[in-house]
């Protein structure tokens, strides 16, 4: 009858919002993606899970799930469509919010804690730190903006956060570097937040490519990545 888009969050359990957990323990369903915390899927009821994991060029369709869910729908009470981090953080959730809608299908939407936010908070990066910018632009690695790249968001003073950037970062920084941001600017990537595998590694943007770095990760780009503030962030928790 009804659909939940939900969001679970990082990766860790302990982070799935209440709402999220009560929905995942009674779901009928729960059709899942790929990057979802084994823990957070073992919550779910057993024989409840279906996975649309996609990754570049394999996984079912964008309208193969859509349908998939609306099918589910007319079946069954409870069907969580579960999505790492929030939903409408590049997550496709608004897509298929509208697809369910407009078949007629109930939906609510559950916020989930984005990795954007919570990567650079649990390696210690405050990314507003009141001195050194003045706000955060989350932004993909993917597509480029318009034909000059990432040239036209480099600004000092606001910080980056770049998802799905771990490809093109070679790139990202060499375009970064060319729209204005000094080749010493700090940069951290955090891979597997708050998963028991979550690992940071620090680096300049003149290194960012150079660095070796395992999918899934957040690269943040930004005088609050510098290491001494970092720690002393960290030392403070
Ligand atoms: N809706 C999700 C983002 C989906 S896009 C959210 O709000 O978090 C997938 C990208 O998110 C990955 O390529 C990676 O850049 C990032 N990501 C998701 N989970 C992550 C994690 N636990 N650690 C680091 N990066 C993560």
């Amino acid at each position: 009858m009804s659909v939940y888009l939900v969001g679970a969050g990082p990766g860790a359990p302990e982070l799935l919002t209440l709402r999220a957990h009560d929905l995942l323990v009674r779901a009928d369903v729960v059709v899942h993606d790929r990057l979802i915390d084994p823990r957070t899927l073992a919550l779910a009821r057993s024989g409840s899970l279906i996975s649309v994991g996609k990754g570049p060029g394999s996984g079912p369709s964008q309208t193969t799930i859509n349908e998939l869910l609306c099918d589910l729908a007319a079946r069954h009470r409870c069907v969580v469509r579960l999505k790492g981090g929030d939903p409408f953080v590049f997550g496709r959730g608004g897509e298929e919010l509208r697809a369910l809608r407009a078949a007629g299908v109930d939906v609510e939407v559950v916020p989930g804690v984005s990795s954007a936010l919570a990567a650079p908070l649990l390696a210690g990066i405050s990314v507003t730190e009141r001195t050194l910018a003045r706000g955060v632009t989350i932004l993909t690695g993917r597509t480029s903006h318009e034909t000059r790249g990432f040239r036209l968001v480099a600004q000092p003073g606001v910080t980056l956060v770049i998802l799905m950037g771990v490809e093109r970062r070679g790139e990202i920084a060499r375009e970064l570097i060319e729209g204005g941001l000094a080749a010493t600017t700090p940069v951290a990537v955090i891979e597997n937040a708050s998963c028991d595998t979550q690992r940071v590694a620090h680096a300049t943007l003149a290194h960012l490519g150079a660095l070796a770095v395992r999918w899934p990760a957040v690269i943040v780009v930004g005088e609050v990545c510098d290491e001494a503030l970092v720690r002393s962030v960290a030392g403070a928790t």
